[in-house]
This record gives structure tokens, sequence and C-alpha cells, in this order.
């Protein structure tokens, strides 16, 4: 048997890749619910996911799991509506004429900014299509200087700088230019005049979710299972310890895919990973009505929050029994940070006002419920240099024969992490453990603690 540590989507995934190479597994997952950070709340029609999630139109292995998995149609694409909120107004920046309209920017801002969207270098003041066609050449470029260097001062101040602070706060400056070029590749291609399509699941990725476990099978998935040491002794994986409600039990395994963060990975094996990680506070507020008209509010003004979410102008409120789903969120570089430090009801009640600075109209008592959910490690802070510390899938040479890795420190969740990226770091880690991939093709750094 192949354990699997953690069922998220990248262990979920990678069990039922190794099912298809043949190979009987159980997938151990500490909590009490599967799908990790994809979890979600219940509301009076689809369930919605506790951190928000959609897909860019780069992602394909999703969508081709879901085909596999009797999905496919429930994959929607629709044209998403992004804004800037500055001095109390909502700037629509999605389609050509409103980003043409937009006030805060010069024309000649607009040409530079445009540029490097459509991955165009005029550094040497000719246009240079190829000028960032090897990314990897950007990854020890701060992005903060690599911006001021391809727009201007005002289109960093006006438009970047809201972006990355509320992605990366306080840690914006150790961030690489790679990953912003990376990040451009990544979403997909935007219709001039319609903009940038997303997709959903239509029931939530929860339905991916369940559906990945029915494959698995549910006898081979055990919530409620913390794995608590991993027998490596003779430099081979051979049996894990899951604490459960029914006490210590101890597993014999051939092999073993750990597909956690790699903290987990670190305390099971010694392995160290040197990324930093920053983690989230989000609330999902269900109201009666509609604040605005657009699905991602970029602020530009201050708010206690660094994003606002209209979740049910992208999917629509039918789909909740009629309820306005909105998301708040902030990243926390630090756990001294007054968001981490305060209680649920606390980040409830701060943000709330925030929303009323926002949008004057706002009515409390429209509020119908509000739940916050946070997690120590969301994301990987994109650092200058960060591909040398991603960890390998196959993990034969640097810990034990038989231990591989699928998860948040994987080749595949670089530069976003996404549902997606957990899904081929799982895939990939599975193909290496049953060995229908060389271990040659993995990152090359292999590091003993
Ligand atoms: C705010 C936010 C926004 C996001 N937006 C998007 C988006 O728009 N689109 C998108 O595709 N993705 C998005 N993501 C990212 C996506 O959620 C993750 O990339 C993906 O869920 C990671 O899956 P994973 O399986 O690697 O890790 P996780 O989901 O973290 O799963 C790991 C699992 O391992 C379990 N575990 C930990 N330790 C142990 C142990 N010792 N024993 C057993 N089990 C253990 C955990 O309980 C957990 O269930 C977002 C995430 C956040 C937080």
């Amino acid at each position: 048997m192949i354990g699997i540590v953690g069922g998220g989507i990248a262990g979920l995934a990678a069990a039922y890749r190794l099912q298809q190479h043949g190979h009987e597994v159980r997938v151990f997952e500490a909590s009490d619910d599967l799908g990790g950070l994809a979890a979600v709340y219940e509301t009076a029609g689809d369930p919605i996911e506790k951190f928000y999630h959609h897909l860019s139109a780069s992602e394909g292995t999703i969508v081709d799991l879901a085909e596999d998995l009797g999905l496919g149609d429930r994959v929607k694409w629709r044209y998403k509506t992004d804004a800037f909120y500055v001095d109390g107004v909502v700037h629509p920046m999605e389609q050509l004429w409103e980003i043409a309209a937009y006030p805060h920017l010069s024309l000649y801002d607009k040409f530079r900014l445009g540029m490097l969207v459509l991955e165009i270098d005029v550094r040497s003041g000719w246009p240079d299509p190829d000028g960032f066609a090897d990314i990897e050449d950007f990854e020890d470029v701060p992005v903060t200087e690599f911006l001021l260097e391809q727009t201007t001062e005002n289109v960093y101040r006006n438009f970047w700088e809201p972006l990355l602070d509320a992605k990366f706060g306080s840690r914006k400056d150790d961030v690489s230019a790679a990953w912003l070029l990376g990040r451009v590749k990544f979403r997909g291609e935007r219709d001039l005049l319609r903009g940038e399509q997303l997709g959903y699941f239509e029931g939530g990725f929860h339905l991916l979710i369940e559906a990945l476990v029915e494959a698995v099978g549910r006898e081979n998935v055990v919530t409620g299972a913390r794995v608590t040491d991993l027998d490596l002794t003779g430099g081979e994986a051979s049996a894990l310890t899951a604490e459960t409600d029914r006490g210590t039990e101890s597993h014999d395994v051939d092999r073993v895919v750990v597909a956690t963060m790699p903290t987990v990975l670190e305390a099971l094996t010694g392995y160290e990973c040197e990324i930093d990680f920053q983690g989230t506070v989000c609330s999902v507020w269900s109201m009666d009505e509609s604040l605005t008209d657009v699905y991602w509010l970029n602020l530009v003004d201050d708010a206690p929050f660094g994003v606002f979410i209209e979740h049910t102008n992208f999917v629509p409120p039918e789909r909740y029994g009629g309820e306005h789903l909105y998301y708040t969120a902030s990243y926390v570089q630090d756990p001294g940070e007054d968001r981490w430090q305060m209680s649920d009801d606390e980040v409830e009640a701060h943000w709330q006002e925030g929303i009323a600075d926002l949008f004057p109209d706002f009515d409390p008592d429209a509020v119908n419920w509000v739940q916050t959910a946070r997690n120590p490690r969301t994301a990987p802070i994109y650092e200058t240099g960060y591909l040398e510390q991603v960890v390998p899938y196959d993990l034969s040479a640097s810990v034990a024969e038989g231990v591989y890795y699928a998860g948040m420190a994987s080749r595949a969740q670089y530069p976003e992490r996404s549902l997606n990226g957990g899904i081929e770091a799982g895939f990939a880690a599975a193909d290496r453990a049953a060995g229908v991939v060389d271990e040659a093709d993995d990152a090359p750094r292999a590091k003993k603690a």
C-alpha cells in the first residue's frame, strides 16, 4: 500500500493517479474534512469555498481531470469584472474602454502598462517581444525595481503597488520579477473588448473533491487521522503512524507521498524547505443586497482588508438561494500582526466598519451571516531565487527510498499556487512513485536536514 499524507487536492490527485497505475493507496487526512484549503461553508444553495477560488484559462489539467470524473459540463467560464477603488470611487478596469477611461493613469502610463502586460520589453526604446522570453533571467530581479523600470512611477503607485501590497504586504520587496512575468503568462488570454474569462465549478470546487474521493473509494480515505511519524529505518519508507480517535495506529507502507505544507514534511522526515509562507484571514459574508457591479475590487484607498470580492457578481446569487456572497481577506506575513491576533468576532466587527467606510449605502442589517477562516500557511512568498528552494517530487536521494512530496512547495505550484497546481503536483509525485517518470526530471536540489 502507498500511504498518502494529506487529503487536500494534491493528496487526492496523487491517490487517484496511483490507483490508475495499479497501486493500492490509503489517504490519511488530519482534519474531519477533505479538501484542505478548498473546504467549504454551507449556504442556502451550493456550498461556497472558505477561501475564494476560481480557475484561469491557462489551467488545463483540472479541466481534463473534471472530464475524466464526469464533471466536464460543470466547469463554467465567465467574463470577470475587475475594478480599482480610488478616492471613494469604483473604477471598472476590465474592458479596453474602461481602462482607457481610468483617470488615474495618463495615456503614456497606459501604454507602458499595456506593453508589460503584453510581455513586450520597451526598455531599449524599441519594442522587443522576446525581451521576457526567458523568465528565469529575472529570477534574481526584485519585482518592485523591475516594475519601476518597465512602467512608470505613476503606474507603480496607482496600479502595481496596491496589488503587491494586497498579495505580499510587507514582503513585497522580496518578491522576484520572474514571479510577476510568470503570473502574467499564467492568466489566460484576454479578449480585447470583453476582458478575461475565469472558470468555476457549477456547484463549487467541492464537487471535484467529492468526485475524487468517490473515484479513489471512500474506504481508502481516512479523516481524523494525523500522521505523526514515518518509519524510515534502513533508508527506506516502511510504515507510518497516525493519531486517530481510536488511538495510535501503525500502517505498513511500500512508499509514501507527503501532500501537505513543507513544515509537515520537515516534522516527518527532517527535510528542510526554506520557502517562507504567509497566512490568510478570510471572511465570507452573506447579504440580502448587492454592493457593487464588480467581482474583484482592488483597493487603492486604505482599507482594513486587502481585497473585497463580490463572489455573486461572478457566480449568480440564484446558485446560493438568492444570497449575495462576499469575501474580505488579508494575507498575514507575521503572526504578531493585529489581524492574526484578533478573534474572529473582532476581525468581523473591524471589517464590517471597513465595508461601511467603502460603501456609504451599506446596511449592516442586510448581513445574514459571516464566517471567518484562517490558516497560517496559505501562499508562498515568491522571493528572488525561489525556484532553488522548490521541494523535489522524489525525495529518495535526499530523505529515504520511497518518500515523495506533492504540495505547495512543489514546482507545479509556481508562479501561482492553485488547485490545478496541486493536481499537477499530485500527479507528478504519483508518476515518480509508480516509476513511470524518472527522478532526473525533478528539480536538482536535494538536501538533508
Ligand atoms: C486565500 C486563498 C485563495 C486561493 N485562491 C485560489 C484560486 O483562486 N484558484 C485556485 O485554483 N487555487 C486557489 N488557492 C490555492 C488552493 O487552495 C491551493 O493551492 C490548494 O488547495 C492546495 O492543495 P494542497 O492539497 O497542496 O494543500 P492543502 O489544501 O493545504 O491540503 C493539505 C492537507 O493535508 C492535511 N494535513 C496536514 N498535516 C497532516 C498530517 N500530519 N497528517 C494528515 N494530514 C495532514 C491538511 O489538513 C490538509 O487537508 C487559494 C488559496 C487561498 C488560501
